[in-house]
C-alpha cells in the first residue's frame, strides 16, 4: 500500500534536509529585544513603482525605530511577468533614492547574510522540503485538475452565485488516495500541490493589523496551491516559509495582500511557524476632479521612481514628501527638527492613514524647493551637474566649463533665515541659471515700469553704466542708485515718491527694477548687486549698452 509518505518520497527526490536542519540553519536573530526585522519582497518588473518605494520607506523606518534590520529579497517565481533587468532596475533605484539596505541582494551585484538564498528563483528545495513535509502529514495532495476543468468549475460557482476557490466539493483531487495520486503521477500527468486546508467557513478568524487594526474574516478552506506544476510556489507558500526563516517580525506590504492574510496565518500554523505582525499599507492616491483614484502607472509619469531620477528631484525631497504622507506627525517635528536625519523620526506604524495617502504634486514640489533651499551651493552645483551630464549634456558643458563659476551661481541669496525657494528639481536650474552665461542669455525688456519713454530708460542705463563699480557691496550699490535719482527725474525714497507720484518719472526701485531687466532679462532674480559682481563688470556694462541699443 502507498503511504503519503512514500509518495512524498516519490515526488521531492531533490530533497536533502529537513524542516528542522532549516532550523537550525537559520536560526532565531540575535538582535536585542523589540528589534523589528522587516523586508521589501518585490517582483522584477521592471519598473521601481512609487508604492514600491513608499513601502521600503516604511518598512526601512520601522527597521530604523527599533535598532533593527532591513532586507531585500525578490520574488523571481513569476516567469512571465519578470522583465530582463528587472533585479538591477529594483536594487539601483533604491540605492539612488537614499533606501539603504542591510541585507540580502543590497545593490545591483551585491549579496549579504546568512538567511539566503535571498531569490526565490534559487530556494526551490527549500520549499519543497516543506511541501514534503506537509505531504508525509496528510496536509498537502497533488491535484491533477486541468485548467479547463477549473474554469468549468470557476464558471458554475459565479453562475449559482457561490466564492470562487477550490473547496468543499469543488476540490476535486482532494480524496485521491496515495495509490491513485503516484499511479498518475508515473503515467506522466501534470500536477500541482494543494494544501489540504483544516479550515471552514463557519469559524472566523481576527488578527490585529498594525495600521488598520483588529480585522475580522472567515477561516481560509480553500485547498491553495502551494507548488505550481513546475515545482515552483506560489506567492502565499513562498511568503510563509521565506518570512519564517528569515525571521521576518513585521510583514508590512500592500494591502492588496489583506483579503489573503487568512491563507496566511493557516499556513504558518500548519507550518509549525510563529506567524509576523501583519501591517497594510495603503495605496498612494491622486485626486482627479472631486473623485480620488490609485496613482496609475499608465496614466501618472510620478508613479514610476524613475520620473524623480529623469526631472532631476533630490531623493531628499521624495523621502521628505513621502515621510509627509506617511506620518501626519511629520511635518511638525520637522519644524522643530530642521536639521535633525530621518532616521531620528519616531515612526509608528499604528498612526499610519487607513484611507490612502493622496500624492499632491504642488505641496512635493514645494517640500523639494524647501529641501534644496536648504543645501549649500556645492551640493546644489554638483548635483545640477550630475543631473545633467546625463539628461541635459548640452547645459552640463556650460556648467563644466567653470565649476567654481557654477557654484557662485547658485550660492547667490543662498543660507541665512529665509533662503529663497526658486526650483523644485535639476531640471529647473538651466531656466533659473540662464542668464548667467551668454550662450543661454535672452534679452527682454518685457515688464518695465510703466510710464517711460526710451529716453528715460536709456537715460538711466548709460548713467548707470558711468558709475557702476563691482567694489560695491549691496548698500554702496543701492546707494549709488539713490544718488543717480534726482539728476534722472527719478525719486529716490520710494515713501516720498508715493506723496506725490505726478512729481517724478518713478522711483529708485523701479531703476533698479531696469537695470534688472537689461542685465538679466527679468523682473525677478536674486540679488542684484551680486549678479552683476558674479557677472563681471565688462559683461554688466555689455548688457546693460546691448540693452540701451534695443530700444
Ligand atoms: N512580491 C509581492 C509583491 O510584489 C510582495 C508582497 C509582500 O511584500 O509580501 O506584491
Amino acid at each position: 500500500m502507498t503511504t503519503w509518505e512514500d509518495l512524498a518520497k516519490r515526488i521531492f527526490t531533490d530533497v536533502q534536509h529537513t524542516p528542522e536542519q532549516y532550523e537550525e540553519l537559520y536560526p532565531v536573530r540575535g538582535l536585542p529585544e523589540g528589534a523589528r526585522v522587516t523586508r521589501l519582497a518585490p517582483s522584477p518588473t521592471g519598473f521601481l513603482h512609487l508604492g514600491v518605494f513608499f513601502a521600503a520607506m516604511i518598512n526601512r523606518m520601522t527597521a530604523d525605530a527599533s535598532q533593527g534590520l532591513f532586507y531585500f529579497r525578490l520574488e523571481d517565481t513569476d516567469r512571465k511577468r519578470e522583465v530582463a533587468g528587472g533585479e538591477e532596475d529594483l536594487l539601483r533605484g533604491l540605492r539612488l533614492n537614499g533606501i539603504a539596505i542591510d541585507e540580502g541582494l543590497t545593490a545591483p551585484g551585491e549579496t549579504s547574510g546568512d538567511y539566503g538564498p535571498y531569490r526565490q528563483s534559487e530556494r526551490a528545495v527549500i520549499y519543497h522540503t516543506y511541501v514534503k513535509r506537509l505531504m508525509e502529514q496528510g496536509l498537502a495532495y497533488p491535484c491533477f485538475c486541468s485548467e479547463e476543468q477549473r474554469q468549468a468549475d470557476r464558471d458554475q460557482q459565479e453562475r449559482e452565485k457561490q466564492r470562487t476557490g477550490y473547496y468543499g466539493p469543488y476540490a476535486r483531487c482532494r480524496d485521491l488516495t496515495p495509490e491513485e495520486a503516484l499511479r498518475r503521477i508515473e503515467a506522466g500527468e501534470s500536477f500541482v500541490v494543494r494544501l489540504r486546508s483544516p479550515g471552514s467557513e463557519e469559524r472566523r478568524i481576527r488578527f490585529d493589523d498594525m495600521i488598520r487594526g483588529t480585522i475580522e474574516m472567515p477561516e481560509n478552506d480553500e485547498d491553495i496551491v502551494l507548488l505550481k506544476s513546475d515545482g515552483i510556489p506560489t506567492y502565499h507558500f513562498a511568503h510563509a516559509v521565506d518570512d519564517h526563516l528569515m525571521r521576518t517580525t513585521h510583514v508590512i506590504r500592500g494591502e492588496e495582500w489583506v483579503s489573503s492574510v487568512p491563507k496566511h496565518l493557516q499556513l504558518f500554523r500548519v507550518l509549525g511557524f510563529k506567524p509576523p505582525k501583519y501591517a497594510h499599507i495603503s495605496p498612494i492616491m491622486k485626486a482627479e476632479g472631486e473623485s480620488r483614484r490609485k496613482l496609475s502607472k499608465r496614466k501618472d509619469p510620478e508613479a514610476a521612481m524613475r520620473y524623480y531620477a529623469e526631472q532631476g528631484y533630490p531623493a531628499d525631497s521624495v523621502l521628505e514628501y513621502l515621510m509627509t504622507i506617511a506620518s501626519s506627525e511629520f511635518e511638525d517635528w520637522r519644524r522643530r527638527n530642521p536639521d535633525a536625519p530621518r532616521k531620528e523620526f519616531p515612526f509608528n506604524l499604528k498612526k499610519m492613514s487607513v484611507s490612502g495617502a493622496l500624492f499632491d504634486m504642488d505641496k512635493f514640489r514645494d517640500v523639494s524647493k524647501t529641501v534644496i533651499s536648504r543645501m549649500d551651493a556645492a551640493t546644489v552645483a554638483r548635483s545640477v551637474m550630475d543631473w545633467a551630464q546625463t539628461y541635459d549634456p548640452a547645459f552640463y558643458a556650460l556648467l563644466a566649463r567653470d565649476p567654481a563659476y557654477a557654484e557662485a551661481i547658485f550660492s547667490i541669496d543662498r543660507g541665512g533665515k529665509k533662503p529663497r525657494k526658486d526650483i523644485a528639481c535639476w531640471s529647473e536650474a538651466k531656466e533659473y541659471a540662464a542668464y548667467f552665461y551668454d550662450e543661454l542669455f535672452q534679452p527682454s525688456l518685457d515688464g518695465l515700469p510703466d510710464g517711460l519713454t526710451d529716453e528715460d530708460v536709456r537715460g538711466v542705463l548709460e548713467a548707470y553704466s558711468a558709475v557702476y563699480s563691482p567694489a560695491h557691496d549691496q548698500q554702496e550699490w543701492f546707494a549709488a542708485i539713490k544718488a543717480l535719482c534726482p539728476a534722472l527725474g527719478f525719486c529716490p525714497e520710494v515713501k516720498e515718491y508715493k506723496q506725490n507720484p505726478q512729481g517724478w518719472k518713478g522711483h529708485a526701485g523701479d531703476v533698479s527694477t531696469l537695470l534688472r531687466l537689461a542685465v538679466t532679462g527679468r523682473r525677478n532674480t536674486p540679488d542684484l548687486c551680486a549678479i552683476m559682481r558674479l557677472l563681471g563688470t565688462e559683461r554688466t556694462r555689455q548688457r546693460l549698452a546691448q540693452a540701451a541699443q534695443s530700444l
